[in-house]
């Protein structure tokens, strides 16, 4: 691959930027009165993910947080206060969390040689590893394995997401955005979504909406239950 030198880095973004600003003039103005993006994405560090690349969004359209391996951590302050700004300030209406194919992060977890904070880092990933290894280490090829335990890490942190205090303050007044769990497929472009269900984690019992909806579940016991019976703030949540 051939880089950019920071000479030509800035060159483009000057040419890029006078380029828009002739196609619209108002571009940049209205960029900097402010931002209400529908989407909080949540990826990977990785410098082959360009997300507006790969989704052919705007600036604007996506508020974002990346680490190694996409994750939710509860005690990364960092991600906590991008995670709250955006559910509380922002009012997102959909958080994704996105991994990858051919992730270095997935990788180290996998192998368990690294050192030094990024081992430590990947450690929860590691211990996935570990716990479903039998599962794991039955698929047929390396690929295969490193491929699944990106799709297991993203549930995971799918699932991380709900035991996170600003997320079960949304779910409590109502207002709680959608989730959902992706993949990248670096060696398609491809984005496959992994049609996660958060509906489990959604009811953890020391949640008071889930009770709510847990009684409502009861009274409508024996007749088929759908998405308009369900309280408005599952709705979209639910697969
Ligand atoms: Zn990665």
């Amino acid at each position: 691959m051939n880089y950019h030198s920071i000479a030509d880095i800035l060159h483009n973004n000057h040419v890029w930027a006078a380029q828009q600003h002739q196609a619209d003039p108002n571009y940049f103005e209205s960029l900097s009165r402010g931002q209400t993006p529908p989407y909080l994405y949540i990826g990977c560090s990785d410098s082959r993910l360009p997300l507006t690349r790969f989704t052919q969004t705007e600036p604007g359209e996506i508020f974002v947080h990346r680490n190694i391996a996409n994750q939710v951590s509860l005690t990364d302050i960092n991600f906590l206060s991008v995670l709250d700004y955006a559910i509380a300030h922002l009012h997102v209406q959909c958080i994704i969390v996105c991994g990858h194919y051919y992730c270095g992060g997935i990788q180290a977890a996998f192998e368990g040689t690294t050192t030094g904070l990024v081992d430590s880092w990947v450690n929860p990933i590691r211990e996935l590893y570990l716990q479903k290894q039998e599962e794991i280490d039955q698929l047929p090829s390396r690929e295969a394995k490193l491929n699944y335990l990106a799709e297991l890490n993203v549930e995971l942190q799918v699932k991380n997401l709900y035991q996170t205090s600003a997320m079960r303050n949304a779910l409590r007044s109502g207002s709680a955005p959608e989730v959902r769990g992706w993949v990248l497929d670096l060696h398609s472009g491809r984005i496959k979504d992994l049609n996660i269900s958060t509906e489990a984690w959604y009811l953890h019992p020391s949640c008071p909406t889930s009770q709510s909806l847990l009684e409502s579940r009861a009274l409508n016991q024996g007749s088929n239950t759908n998405v308009s019976s369900v309280p408005g703030n599952l709705q979209g949540i639910r697969k």
